[in-house]
């Protein structure tokens, strides 16, 4: 659908819960299968939807497709991606109906060798404290394709508890292990 992630999320949390209940009711009262669904309960329906995609953060260095796929290693190269670069669109079937509201989605998968993503994404470029790990990381809305699934962003997870340790202990910013990974 071509809601915005940020200002219309209740309005997309909403549409979803109307899209599950009326697929539910229509299983039960009017699909041609319904007598198997006549003893099935609904057991469990996300309140809060989860994102694959929302607000990311601008870094030292923006990660992006061109250095994805033409494997451009930086010196800085840490935490690994080695999903796809996995971009979401909205089913062509389900356009046919609900051309503009489409609920349900195809996965377009592109290969990419496992890349070292540089620590440069993992802090801000202008707020002197501030690390991110996980889906709000500097990169563009192609790299996220990639980089924002659990195993990959736990591991940002743990550069950046490193890194801050490594701040700490020099008394020293993000950016300042950065730029004297040895002090
Ligand atoms: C439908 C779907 C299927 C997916 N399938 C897979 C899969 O199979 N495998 C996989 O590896 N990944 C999958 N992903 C991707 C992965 O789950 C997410 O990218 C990942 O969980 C993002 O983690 P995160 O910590 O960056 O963000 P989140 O998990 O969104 O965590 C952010 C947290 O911050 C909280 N928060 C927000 N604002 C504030 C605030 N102002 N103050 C305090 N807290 C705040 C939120 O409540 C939330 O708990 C999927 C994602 C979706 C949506």
């Amino acid at each position: 659908m071509n809601l915005d992630q940020i200002n219309d999320f209740e309005r997309i949390r909403d549409y979803g819960m109307l899209v599950v209940y009326s697929n539910w009711s229509f299983l039960k009262n009017y699909s041609p299968v319904k007598d198997q669904y006549s003893r099935r309960k609904l057991e469990w329906v996300a309140h809060i939807a989860g994102k694959r995609e929302s607000r990311r953060l601008l870094g030292d260095h923006i990660l992006t497709e061109h250095d994805l796929v033409n494997y451009v290693i930086y010196p800085d190269g840490s935490a690994p991606t080695t999903w796809t670069i996995d971009l979401h669109y909205p089913d062509p079937k389900n356009t046919e109906h609900f051309l503009g509201m489409e609920f349900k989605a195809i996965a377009v998968h592109e290969h990419i060798h496992p890349y070292p993503i540089p620590y440069r994404c993992f802090y801000s470029r202008s707020i002197d404290n501030l690390f991110m790990a996980g889906r709000n990381i500097s990169v563009t809305h192609v790299a996220l394709g990639t980089v924002r699934v659990m195993r990959t962003t736990g591991m940002m997870g743990e550069v950046v508890g490193m890194a801050a340790s490594v701040a700490v202990k020099n008394k020293t910013s993000p950016r300042g292990v950065y730029i004297n990974p040895d002090a």
